[in-house]
């Protein structure tokens, strides 16, 4: 039965590669992308080549940041992510690998070092050309007050939230950290991804084709269910505080 086979994988496993999608945070109450309730039900989402060509496309991605932004920053983490944040202090979750970009990993005590971002991180802001950090209280002070997408002040360059946009080259170093992490792993673990956007979803298949264990879990079929060695169809926040429980 399943959480026998997922009780065993765990126990033989030393070094597991946990990788998260949009479903870990939905029960912190940040709607994900795909499901009925998710945010591409109500927006289509904008396109790097579309951001950098328009300031009406920056204003609107501005606005939406804004409006999605009171979410993101009172949402706590949840029963999930607190399972994976113990598994890693007890050395048996080697790093995290994320999609997300909401710092709910780090925010359960993961240190940064062992979370790998792939899509970055929208709880502060870069400038696209120089990359100075900017913070995000005084990019909504600047905006409400023009209403004009913020640029940089060192070098001009135009300011973004310091995420990675459909169309936007992946950031290097957190790609190697991410290969190195997947092909060293001996349990590849994929949580709340619908593992549809890549190359994100590729990491699954590396770890697979690499001789390590593939446990998905999801409330819903994804499209790399069939390389699995087990596939959890359940909720993300309850599957792990009752499941991994036992390993703390
Ligand atoms: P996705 O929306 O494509 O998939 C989420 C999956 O999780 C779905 O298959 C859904 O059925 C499942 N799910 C949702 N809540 C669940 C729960 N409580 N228990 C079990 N399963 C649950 O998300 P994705 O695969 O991460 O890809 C979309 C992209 O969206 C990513 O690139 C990410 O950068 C971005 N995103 C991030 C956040 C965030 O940071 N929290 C939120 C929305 C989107
Ligand atoms: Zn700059």
């Amino acid at each position: 039965m399943g959480i026998d086979i997922f009780k065993n994988l765990l126990n033989e496993s030393s070094k597991i590669v946990v990788f998260t999608g949009a479903g870990i945070s939905t029960e912190s109450g940040i709607p994900d992308f795909r499901s009925p309730s998710g945010m591409w039900t109500k927006n289509q989402p904008i396109e790097f080549k579309d951001f950098l060509s328009s300031e009406d496309i920056r204003i609107e991605f501005w606005k939406r940041k804004f409006d999605i932004d009171a979410t993101i920053s009172n949402a706590k983490p949840n029963s999930g992510h607190n399972a994976i944040s113990k598994l890693n202090k007890i050395g048996k979750v080697y790093k995290v690998i994320t999609q997300n970009i909401d710092n709910l990993h780090q925010n359960s005590g993961i240190l940064s070092d062992d979370v790998i971002e792939l899509h970055g991180n929208t709880t502060y802001a870069k400038c696209l050309d120089c990359e100075k950090r900017y913070e995000l209280d005084l990019i909504k002070r600047l905006f409400e007050s023009t209403n004009k997408p913020p640029y940089c002040e060192e070098c001009k360059g135009i300011i973004k939230t310091a995420t990675i946009s459909f169309g936007q080259p992946m950031p290097k170093n957190e790609m190697l950290r991410a290969e190195e992490a997947t092909l060293s792993c001996d349990l590849f673990f994929a949580i709340g991804s619908s593992l549809q956007v890549y190359p994100a979803a590729s990491f699954p298949i590396i770890a697979k084709n690499n001789g390590a264990n593939l446990v998905i879990l999801n409330r819903e079929a994804t499209d790399l269910d069939k390389y699995a060695d087990l596939v959890i169809h359940n909720e993300i926040g309850q599957f792990l505080s009752e499941n991994l429980a036992l390993f703390n």
